[in-house]
């Protein structure tokens, strides 16, 4: 079934989104581009990628686009969290100066979470917003971070602390991509995808159950099956709270209270979606602590977990006293009081701000060795 494609059309806040997910459709963004921007023939588009990405992908998008009439310039950034940072986002201003990039203009991302959270940060800023488009090549980028028109960049002071919500007007995934990644970064993809399942539907948890080899194999109709469940997940969820003003979006932290604690205490030694699954592993314990959740489903989780190849202990213990004091300090804590996404069941998850401190420490400690 090569080339399938699978399009959705989204309203996230005040702009359309179109996301589409095909076999090969890296070599057809450019007739895409256009067919969601008829007029954006002839316009400029600056291509923005890391310097690992670029010689995998860079030429073959580069050659769809300048078929497709772009005037186009390429801007290539190092690898890594660390190009998630003012200093580069600067550069990347400097380069739209240089190319006299005017607010008819187009930025498109190519890369993971990191490419596509700077280059929707510059885009945004930009004249204060010009189009942009994300071409994700990471598991977290197809399932997550590529949906939802969340960007930023960090500082000292913390990850992702200055950003704007500016929505991609196309999303264009290639499930190909997938072959060229660490194989630690596609377990660390699929802890964002068991996380929607957990929190929307029972028969997408059984689904991952039923094909964890296929998933681990990457077998390319399975992984494009992922792709699609999760966007429509993610998706629905941003669609009915796009800027995070209500309870809904926020459901998406299920696992991420426990599991950004654990990122910063370990100085990011870890995979975000490696602690992702040890939070959500944690926040099942503490849902059945609370008489809320049969201890069945967390057995089951910590299964699937084990089996798609994501740690269920701490590889390296941290003091709970650190997690708890750095959950404190989470960003999202309202009143002094951490919000925490809990489990009633698969697929009913309530937000509380009223768990004691104990449980979670207690919940916590279940993860150490
Ligand atoms: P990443 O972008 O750093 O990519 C991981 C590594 O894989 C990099 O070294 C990259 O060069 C390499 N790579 C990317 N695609 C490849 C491919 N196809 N083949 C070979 N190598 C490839 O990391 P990520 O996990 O994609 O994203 C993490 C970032 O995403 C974090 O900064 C996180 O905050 C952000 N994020 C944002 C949102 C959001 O809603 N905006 C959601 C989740 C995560």
């Amino acid at each position: 079934m090569a080339g399938t494609m699978f399009e959705l059309e989204t309203d996230l806040g005040r702009r359309r989104s179109k996301v589409a997910v095909g076999l090969d459709i890296l070599s057809r963004v450019g007739s895409l581009l256009r067919e969601c921007d008829p007029g954006a023939t002839g316009r400029q588009a600056g291509l923005v990628t890391d310097s690992r990405v670029g010689p995998l992908y860079g030429d073959v998008v580069r050659e769809s686009l300048r078929a497709a009439g772009f005037e186009l310039f390429v801007h290539q950034v190092p690898v890594g969290e660390t190009s998630k940072a003012f200093a580069v986002a600067q550069a990347l201003y400097q380069v739209l100066a240089d190319h006299h990039v005017g607010r008819d203009g187009i930025l498109i991302a190519l890369g993971g979470g990191v490419v596509s959270d700077l280059t929707g940060f510059a885009a945004g800023t930009w004249m204060r917003g010009i189009r942009f488009a994300i071409l994700p090549t990471t598991l977290e980028a197809d399932v997550d971070a590529s949906i939802g028109g969340k960007t930023a960049v960090n500082l000292p002071a913390g990850k992702n602390l200055v950003g704007v919500f500016h929505q991609p007007f196309l999303v264009a995934i290639d499930p190909k991509c997938l072959s060229t990644l660490d194989a630690r970064d596609v377990r660390a993809g699929l802890a964002e995808s068991i996380k929607h399942a957990l929190i929307t539907s029972e028969e997408f948890l059984a689904w991952h159950e039923d094909r964890a080899g296929a998933i681990l194999s990457l077998h390319e109709e399975t992984m494009a099956e992922l792709i699609r469940t999760n966007v429509q997940v993610k998706a629905g969820i941003v669609e009915r709270d796009a800027l995070e003003q209500t309870h809904t979006r926020m459901l998406l932290n299920f696992g991420h209270t426990i599991g950004h604690a654990i990122e910063s205490c370990s100085d990011y030694s870890l995979r975000h979606g490696e602690c992702v699954a040890l939070g959500m592993l944690a926040a099942c314990r503490l849902s059945v602590e609370l008489g809320w959740l049969g201890v069945a489903v967390a057995e089951r989780v910590e299964a699937l977990l084990g089996r798609l190849g994501l740690p269920t202990v701490m590889p390296t213990p941290i003091e709970a006293v650190r997690i708890t004091e750095s959950i404190r300090c989470d960003k999202k804590a309202r009143g002094g009081k951490a919000q925490f996404v809990v489990l009633e069941g698969v697929g009913r998850p309530v937000v509380r701000d009223d768990i004691p401190e104990a449980l979670v420490a207690e919940a916590y400690e279940s993860l150490l060795p």
